[in-house]
């Protein structure tokens, strides 16, 4: 009833209004030194960042559950919600004055995984991204957006499996949040990366986003990005620029322009692919070591880690393009000293794009300018370094400037040496703003007036004990000692009296005092001001800055390719358009590096004949046939994105998609048995690979019973060799081998089998790949090394004997045979001399010796 109601209090009513607008987002409400947090949002924060949940009296007789963070630790708590998915506003007091006794509040903006600012919650080393995407039928736009680095880009495309699509673009951005449609259904454990945040269809509405575009741009037609005609890309990157408005209206203006992109001017690699090739995390880990990115980063700055990540994800199509980036790479690779010298240069370079944006969203900090500042000053070093008689080099620096006019402002404006933040004063340099000088300078002369006041005062006096001293409750005054008092001068004006002096004031000294006391206060206000003034300023040659920041990740990127390739000893491929593949002596970038000392990769080759389209290779476990496949794989991939590859030469036809479909993976989160996830990868493969792919099989067939995955195998196999819009180049490695039937009966399959060799029963792996079909799996000395009891692998040789006895042909286990499966199977010689031995009367030092003898003669350890 209302009447029973009790009052609600004003800022509890306040705190109601606001969350009201924010419901889907934690608020966080400041209320002095704290942001609080109340009601439900207390209960999820106190949980997530185990802070203790306390109550606060709202109104008489009630109190709601509360949870507050210290407002200068809030960063830290921040990204722990953040990395779980919230959304968080912050709530803050607006103006100095409180309105009808209530300090005025407002959300000033929403942080959500794709929004983030702050530098401490960022990762360096990779853009955060965040998404939008709109599907209808068949057709699907996506627009990304960094607003960290100013990065906006947009792509259309259409066709079947639109959502697959999709997804696969998703996972080459891997955006930190995406936003969709609330209509749209993707399913849960959808495999999009990253947070998703559902919004109303309505945003997505066509006029409504080109009118968001256009007002956002200033523009009056979208002809100039090239995006007028795709309809799905505009309502995308319109829902971007909403999301943006409604929760980090800073980040808008770093938004100078749209990019618009193809899916078909880079290789289409599905997140299989990405995984199963361990491009840039590993599968068991998730570490960066251990993937490629591990083996090919060394980049000497942020700018140019971002880059490196983006080009793996991205490998290039266009031959011309290839050899474009391969040509700098060689450039560099042939430069040594150029290149050390560079890439010292490179590292002292602060995060231009960063610090860009955070002067356009007006976050940046007196540090922020002086890293620029010396950044600046060092571009002209570069440009020196790169005067190089090169046509390459020289389009790659063709729009590096050292932007003077941001140089010359920072260099008048900031001290050498400012304090960190705007809390102190110190930060505008002396000549920048005539009101701060001027300032600056009476606050000097009051200073000084001040300091020589005590002798001109006992000159005029001449009281010789006449001081002059300061404390906080009175400020400056003049004491004069008791016996001298009575010659003070007319105009002291006596503020106090002590047992032995008295202390006076003079009109003047107080105006000089309050020039002094109120000087800090007022330079700090006018510092800020002009600071922030000074980042407008700045703001203006943001795209400059950012085109800057580009070209110098690309040096950083070419020349740590470059490094990496000698380093690593890798060679230039040879990229070109003819459908080839001839790769001598390749090593896989990886495994070559983890292996343990004394041991060596075997080099292999992979050089298909003209007709040669299917590869069958098989040998024994353990031997490398996973390693090959991959790094052929790797190698293609690393040659389109313009790096050298480990090998002793490569000759490579641009390939359009490396499918992959590698070991057995359980995705039993996801609803699928491992079979069924190998179907749908092989069915993805076999509906969308063209005869300029590069398939990459690993023991297709093996998740089902032998029968069935050998039947599976070989037609999957001949659907690939006879299908006149497949016949894509393939490498399949398997333990069936009867599929190595196939080279007879299809003329493009060649049998190919990793060489093991048998000495003293002991199994030798050689790691080469060479011609031919292998005629054993030596599953069982793989289980024997990895420490399968003996019992175990003595009658899996028995049973493989009699199989092999029945040719494959169903047998008729004898299961009396069976049963010997004993700890001390009864023919065992050892039980027999056991039971031989009297344990009366053998003597310890006999017994010893025999332990010794049987350890020597029955152990299998070497
Ligand atoms: P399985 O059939 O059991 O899956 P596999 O034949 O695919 O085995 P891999 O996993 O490729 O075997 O390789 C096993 C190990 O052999 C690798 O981890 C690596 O240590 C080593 N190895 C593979 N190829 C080579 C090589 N060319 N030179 C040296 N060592 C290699």
């Amino acid at each position: 009833m209302a009447k029973d109601k009790p009052k609600t209090s004003p800022v509890r009513q306040q705190y109601l209004d606001i969350k009201a607008k924010h419901p889907e987002s934690i608020v966080f409400f400041r209320l002095g030194d704290f942001y609080e947090t109340f009601d439900e949002d207390a209960g999820i924060v106190s949980e997530v960042l185990d802070i203790v949940l306390t109550s606060r009296n709202v109104s008489k007789g009630m109190r709601v559950p509360m949870a507050g963070i210290p407002h200068h630790a809030a960063e830290n708590y921040l990204s722990r919600l953040i990395e779980k998915g919230y959304h968080v506003a912050i709530c803050e007091q607006v103006g100095t004055e409180p309105v009808n006794g209530l300090m005025p509040r407002e959300v000033v903006r929403t942080i959500t995984p794709g929004t983030i600012y702050e530098p401490s919650l960022l990762p360096g080393d990779k853009n955060n991204y965040l998404a939008a995407v709109n599907i209808v039928e068949d057709r699907a736009g996506v627009a990304h957006v960094d607003i960290t680095t100013g990065e906006f880009s947009v792509v259309e495309f259409e066709g079947l499996n639109i959502i697959q699509q999709v997804k696969t673009e998703l996972n080459r951005l891997n955006p930190a949040e995406t936003i969709m449609s609330d209509e749209l259904e993707l399913g849960n454990g959808n495999g999009i990366p990253g947070f998703q945040t559902p919004i109303p269809s309505w945003k997505f509405e066509q006029g409504r986003c080109v009118g968001l575009i256009k007002q956002h741009f200033q523009v009056k037609s979208l002809n100039g990005f090239g995006i007028e005609k795709k309809e799905l890309a505009i309502s995308a990157a319109g829902a971007i620029l909403q999301y943006l408005k409604e929760n980090q209206p800073v980040s808008l203006s770093l938004l100078t322009g749209i990019k618009t992109y193809s899916l078909s001017e880079f290789m289409n690699l599905d997140a299989n692919t990405r995984r199963n090739l361990e491009l840039v995390q590993t599968i068991r880990r998730g570490e960066v070591d251990g993937s490629l990115l591990g083996i090919l980063d060394r980049t000497v700055s942020p700018m140019g880690r971002r880059m490196l990540l983006q080009v793996i994800g991205m490998p290039l199509l266009n031959v011309d393009d290839i050899n474009h980036r391969l040509d700098g790479v060689s450039y560099f690779y042939e430069k040594g000293i150029l290149r050390s010298e560079l890439r010292t240069a490179l590292k002292a370079l602060a995060d231009i794009e960063r610090i860009t944006n955070r002067i356009v969203g007006k976050t940046a900090l007196p540090r922020d300018m002086v890293a620029l500042r010396e950044t600046l000053r060092k571009i002209p070093a570069i440009m020196e370094l790169l005067k190089v008689d090169d046509n390459i080099i020289q389009q790659v620096i063709a729009n590096l400037s050292p932007c003077e006019e941001v140089c010359s402002i920072l260099e008048r404006a900031i001290t050498e040496d400012p304090p960190a933040t705007m809390n102190k004063s110190g930060v505008i340099q002396l000549g920048y703003s005539s009101e701060l000088d001027e300032v600056l300078e009476s606050s000097r002369h009051a200073r000084e007036w001040i300091a020589g006041l005590e002798n001109k005062e006992r000159e005029r006096t001449g009281i010789r004990t006449l001081k002059v001293g300061y404390n906080k409750v009175h400020g400056y005054y003049i004491e004069i000692t008791r016996a001298n008092a009575e010659n003070a001068p007319e105009d002291y004006i006596r503020k106090q009296t002590l047992v032995n002096a008295e202390r006076y004031i003079t009109p003047e000294l107080k105006d000089y005092e309050s020039q002094v006391l109120n000087a800090e206060e007022q330079i700090k206000k006018i510092e800020t001001r002009v600071f922030g003034e000074m980042c407008v300023l700045l703001a203006k040659s943001a795209e400059k800055l950012i085109k800057t920041a580009r070209i110098l990740a690309n040096l950083d990127v070419l020349t740590n390719l470059a490094e990496v390739a000698a380093l690593e000893g890798y060679i230039r491929p040879e990229v070109v358009e003819e459908d080839v593949l001839e790769i001598i002596d390749s090593r896989h970038p990886v495994v070559e590096r983890s292996l343990s000392s004394g041991e060596r990769f075997v080099p292999n080759d992979a050089v298909f004949e003209e007709s040669e389209r299917i590869r069958i290779i098989t040998g024994p476990n353990m031997s490398g046939k996973s390693t090959y496949l991959r790094q052929v794989a790797l190698l293609v991939l690393m040659a389109q994105i313009g790096s050298y590859v480990p090998a002793a030469s490569a000759k490579i036809g641009v390939v359009d998609r490396i499918f992959t479909r590698i070991g057995a993976q359980d995705e039993i989160h996801s609803g699928q048995s491992t079979f069924m996830v190998e179907m749908v990868e092989v069915a993805n493969i076999l509906n969308h690979a063209t005869n300029r792919s590069l398939l990459i099989l690993d023991e297709v067939g093996r998740g089902t019973s032998t029968y069935d995955g050998v039947s599976i195998a070989w037609a999957v196999l001949e659907y690939l060799h006879n299908h006149p819009k497949l016949r894509s180049k393939t490498f399949f490695a398997t333990h069936y081998h009867e599929l190595t039937q196939l080279s007879e009966l299809l003329p493009g399959v060649r049998n190919f089998n990793v060489a093991a060799s048998e000495v003293d029963k002991k199994v030798v792996f050689l790691h080469k790949i060479v011609p031919g079909g292998a005629d054993r799996s030596y599953g069982i000395h793989v289980g024997q090394i990895a420490g399968l009891p003996p019992a175990v692998v003595q009658r899996a040789q028995e049973i493989l004997s009699q199989l092999e006895a029945s040719s494959g042909h169903a047998v008729n286990l004898n299961p009396e045979a069976a049963k010997q499966i004993q700890l001390f199977p009864e023919t065992n010689p050892l039980v027999d001399e056991l039971e031989n031995i009297d344990i009366n009367t053998i003597n310890p030092m006999d017994a010893l010796n025999k332990l010794y003898e049987w350890k020597k003669k029955y152990s299998t350890d070497e």
